[in-house]
């Protein structure tokens, strides 16, 4: 890979390092290795974004145009991870490199202040954690969440976060104080319970059980916290008793809404789950051949069947369901504002 050359052991000044891929990120890069449990075997290259409020594509669905994503790659692994073929445009694969190659965007903070004061900007919803978790493991190192919520608290510009990972907990007086001044849309994604399928195809995130936990604590703090039911694994955890567990459990957590979503492989993530179905489950293979042979998504008819369960769970435990939009609390665009040059890095996937 081309920046091997630039490692950086820790205790190395940072400063050794030369330029790394000056088209994508600017100024200088370094990478940078960690001794210490939890980061053994993982680089992260420490960049200087040029933007940090990106544009969503203008093809996607998603009910947001801005993101703001101050990581690449991430650690928690999860096989089925939309995300992964991003990873390719920076000269790394699809697979072990986007969960242990994670790119840090180390200025997001100050760049978030920098733009959302911009007489350019015009106060639109944020989203984060769309192409990867902003919580993955790497910020418990980096802290760059805590000043991103910051900025946008003190701009009171309406914002929403879908993670796994329980560091959101860490930021929890910051995003009451958000919440007084704006909207702020919290979620969690919990696709399913059986914590043995969760280890094998989710190796990095924390269990099912705490990612509820997250959602009971969220909501012992007095603001809304949704569970994205994303992916339901078709064969694997769509029974209707484990959509139940899954969805009773959510209740118990004082989930605000739940939304199920239902596998897609797009290339990248196809790949890598295929291989791992056919290492862990190779009966199931042919299953799958036939659901996703003509695309990335599962048949409409399938999908409806999984959405008419889960509403129907979701009436008993009296739950509220929410569309992707409602779920991170995004109100109606307000008029396109003006063009603004979109950066490298803003071409992503999405959760939702
Ligand atoms: S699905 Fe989310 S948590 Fe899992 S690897 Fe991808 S970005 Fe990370």
């Amino acid at each position: 890979m081309r920046w091997d050359s630039l490692r950086l052991d820790e205790g190395q000044s940072a400063d050794t390092a030369g330029p790394v891929a000056p088209a994508l990120f600017g100024r200088d890069t370094v990478a940078r290795t960690f001794d210490t449990p939890g980061f053994r075997g993982m680089t992260f290259y420490e960049v200087h974004a040029r933007s940090i409020i990106n544009r969503v594509p203008e093809a996607s669905r998603v009910p947001f145009r801005w993101t703001i994503n101050p990581y690449r790659g991430c650690s928690h692994s999860c096989v089925y991870c939309y995300a992964r073929n991003t990873h390719t445009y920076l000269d790394m694969d699809a697979g072990e490199d986007f969960s242990k190659q994670i790119v840090v965007k180390v200025n997001a903070p100050e760049l978030a202040r920098r733009e959302l004061a911009s007489a350019r900007w015009q106060g639109e919803h944020v989203a984060m954690g769309t192409n990867v978790d902003c919580y993955q493991r790497a910020e418990g190192r980096y802290q760059l969440m805590p000043g991103i919520i910051s900025a946008l608290r003190d701009a009171a510009n309406p914002f929403s976060i879908l993670t796994k990972g329980t560091l959101i907990l860490r930021d929890l007086d910051l995003l009451c104080e958000a919440a007084d001044v704006t909207d702020v849309g919290l979620n969690v994604s919990v696709g399913f319970v059986d914590k043995a399928i969760s280890r094998s195809v989710e190796p990095g995130t924390p269990s099912p059980e705490r990612r509820l936990g997250v959602c009971a604590a969220i909501t012992e703090r007095g603001l809304r916290c949704g569970v994205l039911m994303g992916p339901v694994l078709p064969y694997l955890t769509d029974s209707p008793a484990q959509l139940e567990a899954t969805v009773r459990l959510a209740a118990e957590a004082g989930a605000a809404h739940v939304s199920p979503i239902v596998l897609h492989l797009r290339p990248g993530a196809r790949e890598w789950y295929l291989r791992w179905l056919q290492e862990t489950h190779p009966d199931l293979v042919e299953s799958y051949r036939q659901m996703y042979g003509r695309g990335a998504y599962a048949p409409k008819a399938y999908q409806a069947r999984i959405a008419a369960l889960v509403a129907e769970l979701a009436a008993r435990y009296r739950i509220g369901q929410a569309s992707p939009g409602q779920a991170r609390r995004v109100r109606e665009r307000p008029a396109r504002p003006a063009a603004r040059p979109a950066a490298p890095s803003s071409v992503q996937l999405t959760l939702l």
